[in-house]
């Protein structure tokens, strides 16, 4: 069995490994972190939940350990863009974990805090900088950030990215960064859009891919309900309540239905917590944290905000609303069923959704059993209009589905990008990512003050 140190890692990052208990590369680690220790340009095909951060974070930390220098003022090393800004957060997260007998220092650049504090953050220059674009580009506009200076570039979630309207943030970026670097590009899956803006900016790049898409979902115990629109939250309940639902992740289309569904269960005495865009970034970490640490059992969330949710454990995935684009059905399941632990997810259909139902299952390639029918309607049959036309469902409209589904609103604080948080500077010694989550849950003010002042 390959271990980390053959694959030529630094002893001070195999020996951080060794503390997190991480006992061999995943796939994509495997394919991965050679390629990148010779400094070629890496296209990797790998949804969440395969390692695919450390695939990325561990060669740059030991390329950036092997030539330690100082970051120019206001400038980062190696900047690393993500979709949202708990996937930011966690990026950021593992880098200090991986990183921790290294002197590596970072900073994240997110919206939903105040600028000044990144500002400051910013001013010596910091090794490793994980940013969501618009953010990003708001400090390089008010010269706060100077970008000629990165070595490595990493796109995180590219397909994500994509969907949220990030693509021309993400080509301004790029021109503003030297020639001589090294990019990686990481994304679930593949369209047209990614393969050409990879094709602008990465070098002959080597291909890495793990698992397609649509196979990680064998493990898990996938079953749906056909229920009535009006019966949805009484079937949530029931679920929720007869199965040993240690650990639920329940989504809904909208902000507006996450929140009435928490009203809901609240009021049914199973205590939950949304998390989306609409919620201020404190709130979203504290609903994470208890879910994190099982104060709460129920996390309602929408597709955007579940995107960095990097929650081990979680026993149920609940789609109460079916997704209108079939590849977020398995981004969503594949939430359950990680590091090789079972999982169930459950989907609550109503006659609206069925066509949508058939489209997942083409996509991957099995039927979902029904169960525990509570539906007055029979189950729409599969009909010629469905059959053979993926991602053609006849209600509602492409156009409208895209627009609801993929893209936040204009003035959207994902969309804007908005502020600041956490700095990290490297003594040496370093926490443990769960005292890091800790240590900042607990006095997030305090925490962020001394980490941009440390
Ligand atoms: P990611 O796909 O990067 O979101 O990683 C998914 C989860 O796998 C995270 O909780 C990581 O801490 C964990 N992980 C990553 N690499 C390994 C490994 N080699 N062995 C065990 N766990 C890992």
């Amino acid at each position: 069995m390959t271990s980390f140190h053959d694959l030529g890692l630094a002893e001070t990052i195999t020996r951080a490994l060794a503390a997190e208990n991480y006992a061999a590369p995943t796939p994509i680690q495997l394919q991965t972190i050679p390629v990148a220790l010779s400094r070629r340009d890496v296209i990797g095909i790998a949804q969440t939940g395969t390692g695919k951060t450390a695939a990325f974070a561990l060669p740059i930390l030991h390329h950036l350990a092997s030539d330690p220098r100082p970051a120019p003022r206001k400038s980062c090393r190696a900047l690393v863009l993500s979709p949202t800004r708990e996937l930011s957060g966690q990026i950021l997260d593992s880098f200090q974990t991986y990183g921790r007998y290294l002197k590596v220092t970072g900073a994240l650049v997110i919206g939903g805090v105040p600028m000044e504090r990144q500002v400051r953050a910013l001013l010596g220059g910091v090794d490793v900088l994980v940013a969501t674009p618009g953010r990003l580009l708001d400090l390089v506009h008010g010269n706060a950030l100077k970008l000629q200076d990165v070595e490595f570039l990493v796109l995180d979630e590219a397909d994500r990215m994509l969907d949220m309207g990030f693509i021309h943030d993400i080509r301004k970026i790029v021109s503003k960064l030297p020639a001589q670097r090294q990019t990686m590009l990481f994304s679930a899956t593949m369209p047209n859009a990614i393969a050409e803006l990879a094709s602008r900016m990465l070098r002959d790049p080597v291909q890495v891919a793990v698992t397609p898409v649509a196979s990680t979902v064998e493990r898990i115990a996938q079953r749906v309900i056909h229920v009535d629109a009006a019966t949805k939250h009484t079937a949530l309940i029931d679920l929720l309540r007869d199965e040993a639902a240690d650990r639920a992740l329940v989504f809904t289309r909208t902000k507006h239905r996450a929140d009435v569904v928490v009203r809901r269960l609240t009021a049914a005495g199973v205590a939950s917590a949304a998390i989306h865009g609409n919620k201020s970034q404190n709130n979203r970490d504290r609903a994470l944290a208890d879910f994190r640490d099982g104060r709460v059992r129920t996390l309602v969330a929408t597709d955007i905000a579940a995107r960095g949710i990097d929650v081990d454990g979680i026993t149920h995935v609940v789609n109460f609303d079916l997704p209108h684009v079939p590849d977020t059905y398995v981004h969503r399941i594949g939430r359950t069923g990680r590091a090789g632990a079972d999982g169930t997810a459950v989907s609550l259909c109503d006659a609206d959704e069925v066509a949508l139902l058939r489209d997942i299952e083409k996509l991957i390639r099995k039927s979902i059993p029904a169960s525990g029918q509570r539906s007055s309607h029979p189950p729409a049959r599969h009909t010629p209009e469905h059959a053979g036309h993926r991602g053609r469902p006849s209600q509602p409209s492409r156009a409208k589905r895209k627009g609801r589904d993929r893209r936040p609103a204009a003035g959207h604080p994902q969309q804007n990008g908005i502020a600041a948080v956490a700095f990290l500077k490297g003594d040496g010694k370093g926490d443990s990512r769960q005292q890091f989550r800790r240590r900042r849950r607990r006095k997030p003010a305090q925490f962020d003050r001394a980490q941009a002042g440390g």
